[in-house]
């Protein structure tokens, strides 16, 4: 229960931690993991008395909640029904949950190949770009993160990438636009998108557009920022693509199933990419799953020659009844029409006050329940508040706000210079009230480093 102490439980999940768990990201001396007991919708708790208002939705994956009743209940039933079967028998709740992803995605859309998450749904759709165009590069935006495999971390454009070894996978890297930080010197959303398509443009020429499977675009850009795209860039880049028989591929892992207020971040912009992969939010993480949704084109090149990949959990049954049970619940209860209507109504605004009121807010920006606060030394120059270090991790002061905002028990989801409000997509007006009210308290203690 919330709250509850059982200090003895603490101590021991501590104890396996240190001793035995090799954690992701991290120099292991120096991991210290809080020993969480439970969760229950916007909220989750430790084993000593602390509850937390979750603000990250964990790694922005748990878009229904933590413990959504129904999802829980579907979980239950198909393990006690049928927990596992191989991708080639044939699964009510596998041909259920791509019918219920294909119904929901743009355009001609309407099948799709399942992964165990995000970073194995790019290293396929990737896969499937090379084969159907038979050319072997992909573009890909610095700051953009496609995961933590081979291929995926290949096309990840921030500094995680730097810290793995080559892939020896044909990539190469664009600036996609970033108005509040331009590589453009544009002084406008419009002139940004103009400059940044203009770039993409000189950057297919040069690569050789015959060489070119694929582009790889997060419909809005998440870890690194929250960057929605500006007017006419990504109807620029589908253009672009069509111009040179380049695929299209929208990364949507993180934007995706309702975060952004649509099922799909890029029905706000009536694009139609090739291939969309994803995960996350599909059903909230409850059991990991992810994929890629592929149309006639790209299923045509596989018709009848194999497609040669696949994974032993591909559809795992436990996850698509939770993506089932997720979508179904996401629409009986007006999921979308919260994060839309709270997206506008009550982050929107409270974060443009916060941007008036803190001289260490440089800017504010996202949609539905997709927002950034992008922290600064100096308005004028707009130099990020944190030196940040070699693998692009946030030192003090981003980690003093971040302890004064877990003080108050919100938990904050920070990166870099910056802090991101992702709650999940069913929280209410009043939790989320609560949660920016603690992060106005926090941003107190960064503007002490202005
Ligand atoms: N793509 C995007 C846009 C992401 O944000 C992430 C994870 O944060 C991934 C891919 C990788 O997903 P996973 O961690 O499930 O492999």
């Amino acid at each position: 229960m919330a709250g509850d102490l059982d200090t003895a439980a603490a101590d021991q999940v501590r104890a396996d931690d240190r001793a035995h768990v090799f954690h992701s990201w991290s120099a292991q001396a120096h991991v210290d993991a809080i020993p969480i007991a439970g969760g229950s919708g916007s909220y989750f708790w430790d084993y000593e008395g602390k509850r937390y208002l979750d603000f990250s939705s964990q790694l922005v994956n748990l878009n229904i909640g933590h413990g959504h009743p129904k999802v829980v209940q579907a979980i239950q039933e198909q393990a006690a029904r049928l927990a596992t079967i191989a991708p080639a028998l044939g699964s009510d709740v596998r041909g259920e949950a791509a019918r219920m992803i294909a119904e929901r995605a743009p355009g001609d859309l309407d099948r799709v190949f399942f992964t165990n998450g995000g970073a194995d749904a790019n290293e396929h759709a990737i896969r499937m770009a090379r084969l159907q165009t038979g050319r072997p590069t992909v573009l890909s935006a610095y700051r953009s993160y496609h995961g933590a495999t081979g291929g995926a971390i290949a096309l990840t454009g921030d500094p995680r990438r730097w810290a793995n070894e080559s892939t020896g996978q044909s990539v190469a890297h664009f600036f996609g636009p970033y108005a509040y930080r331009s590589a453009f010197h544009s002084d406008s959303e419009e002139q940004e998108s103009e400059r940044a398509l203009q770039h993409l443009r000189d950057v297919v020429q040069l690569q050789g557009p015959d060489t070119i499977a694929a582009i790889i675009q997060e419909s809005v850009v998440g870890t690194n920022g929250i960057l929605v795209p500006p007017p006419g860039y990504l109807q620029g880049v589908r253009e672009l693509c069509d111009e040179y028989g380049i695929l299209l591929i929208a990364d949507e892992v993180m934007a995706g199933f309702g975060r952004c207020g649509e099922w799909f971040a890029i029905q706000h912009w009536d694009v139609v990419p090739d291939l969309i992969t994803f995960a996350k939010g599909v059903n909230s993480g409850y059991v990991p799953l992810g994929g890629v949704i592929l149309g006639p084109r790209t299923y045509e090149r596989f018709a009848d020659r194999p497609y040669p990949g696949g994974l032993t959990y591909s559809g795992h049954p436990l996850g698509c009844a939770a993506a089932v049970a997720s979508m179904k619940a996401f629409e009986d209860e007006g999921i979308l029409d919260n994060v839309r209507k709270l997206g506008e109504t009550v982050v929107e605004p409270r974060l443009q006050q916060l941007k008036d009121k803190h001289a260490s807010v440089g800017e504010v920006r996202g949609l539905g329940m997709f927002w950034a606060i992008e922290l600064v030394k100096d308005r004028q120059t707009r130099e990020p508040l944190v030196p940040f270090n070699a693998s692009g991790e946030a030192a003090a002061p981003m980690g003093a706000f971040a302890a004064a905002c877990k003080k108050e028990g919100l938990w904050p989801f920070t990166h870099m210079n910056r802090t991101h409000v992702v709650p999940p997509c069913t929280i209410s007006e009043d939790e989320l009230t609560a949660g920016l009210d603690i992060i106005d308290a926090a941003l107190d203690v960064a503007d002490q480093h202005t």
